[in-house]
């Protein structure tokens, strides 16, 4: 098998150990690791890899179709269908997973990717935890462990435990180092996942610490395998489509609300980046020309005024200018402790303040939320991170309401609005799925 690891020495570990931002223009960031990698795939395929390579891709995103249903989706014969399957299956990549009989007669032979085919692994580097998975290249996770991030002690203690977690993981996992094949991580802040570099990371105390850091790269130096860098709620919503309730749509709208916001579009089954790879930022969406001001620059952001921090900010202010509240009983009067999850505690028991943030916090969502809905027309909508997973019905009920008011009336009854049932290693999973996806083109490569 060709190797396709990254080259460690281009570039020196100052990179890391440096106090300043690391700016580096782009052409640079898409340096030798990313070139590497493009040397590993043939300057022109051949017909018949295409086609291989295809089936392969069909497989490993259909989750066990039979040949019937690619010859259906690829509008090939059935016998070069067959044929082409023969071949992988001859080089250990394809096995057949099922097959049995139905009452109506026969039911096809479903396939599968060899499951041990490659290992990688999964990292979501979030504001409060960081989560390491390791998983085999149909997503199942073999391996999982999650930490406080701790962002206060800076970006360096912040990145050696995470590599350190990472070793961790690989080390007890039990997997032969040769088979890990790869990194994808989830990062909550501004990224370029094209060149693999953290632009920032909007919030508070991180904002230069964080600036222009190649993470890629760095992940690349220190575990020798490639890896990939990605949004955390585009993470997330790769995990939606694939192993939650994105699995049986091809259109539908992932929010995620935290203590940012961020949102991903999957169109036609395909996840929408932008032209310039930016697309989903609808925690800045403008809902108040005179708001607050946003960690963007921006005044009245959606993410400045119903993000988790400030319905957390209000609470807390709401209680400073003397309002009486549970949610102080809650936190024994230390204001610092109110988080989310105590604000929809204190809601449930019917706390007048917490109810008031939570519904106007969820009423800007909403007519956000409507526009979008307009625009796009998406099947589904589904919620991920700590608002609604802890709020579910409680601020679903709300947000129904408003969209009924304020997106038209045929779109607003087609959209089903949902909250993600996914475990919380959710964009280290759509982080791990990812990388699988370029992992395989590699795999293949090496069999031809
Ligand atoms: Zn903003």
């Amino acid at each position: 098998m060709r190797t396709y690891h990254a080259d460690r020495g281009k570039h020196s570990s100052r990179d890391r150990k440096t106090k300043e931002p690391v700016v580096r223009p782009r052409e640079t960031a898409l340096d030798s690791a990313a070139q590497n990698r493009q040397a590993t795939r043939p300057k022109v395929w051949s017909k018949s890899a295409q086609r291989e390579l295809t089936l392969l891709r069909l497989i490993h995103s259909n989750h066990n179709p039979s040949r019937i249903e690619l010859a259906k989706r690829t509008g090939a014969s059935a016998g070069s269908v067959t044929a082409i399957v023969q071949r992988l299956i001859t080089r250990g990549l394809v096995i057949e997973s099922g097959k049995g009989a139905t009452n109506s007669g026969r039911k096809p032979v479903s396939l599968s990717l060899r499951h041990d085919l490659a290992y990688v692994v999964g990292v979501d580097l979030g504001s409060f935890f960081s989560r390491v998975i390791i998983t085999d290249i149909l997503g199942n996770i073999c391996y999982r462990s999650e930490a406080e991030t701790i962002m206060a002690e800076g970006r360096e203690q912040v990145l050696s435990r995470t590599f350190r977690a990472i070793h961790t993981a690989i080390g007890q996992s039990q997997i032969p180092r040769s088979a890990i094949k790869g990194i994808g991580m989830a990062h909550s802040g501004v990224v370029d996942s094209q060149s693999g570099v953290v632009l920032c990371f909007p919030r508070p105390g991180q904002m230069t610490q964080w600036r222009n850091v190649p993470l890629r790269d760095m992940l690349e130096k220190e575990f020798g395998v490639p890896s990939l860098m990605d949004d955390s709620a585009r993470m997330m919503a790769v995990a939606e489509k694939h192993f939650g309730l994105g699995r049986q749509v091809s259109d539908f709208l992932f929010i995620e609300v935290g203590m940012g916001m961020g949102a991903s579009i999957f169109i036609d089954g395909r996840l929408y980046r932008g032209g310039g790879g930016g697309a989903g930022e609808f925690g800045h969406m403008t809902v108040n020309e005179n708001g607050p001001l946003c960690s963007c620059g921006n005044n009245g952001c959606l993410e400045a005024i119903a993000s988790c921090a400030a319905l957390i900010q209000a609470v807390r202010a709401g209680i400073q200018q003397g309002v009486n509240s549970k949610v102080n009983e809650l936190v024994d009067g230390d204001l610092n402790r109110i988080s989310i999850e105590i604000i929809i505690r204190a809601a449930k028991e019917n706390d007048t303040l917490a109810l008031r943030v939570l519904d106007e916090g969820v009423s800007h969502i909403g007519v956000a939320l409507a526009d979008v809905i307009n625009l796009l027309n998406p099947t589904i909508v589904i919620f991920g991170g700590p608002l609604f997973r802890e709020g579910q019905e409680l601020l679903l009920d709300r947000l129904r309401q408003v969209i009924r008011q304020r997106a038209l009336e045929k779109s607003a009854n087609e959209v089903q609005l949902k909250i993600s049932d996914l475990p919380s290693e959710a964009a280290a999973l759509g982080a791990a799925r990812l990388m699988s996806e370029e992992v395989l083109e590699h795999l293949y490569v090496g069999t031809i």
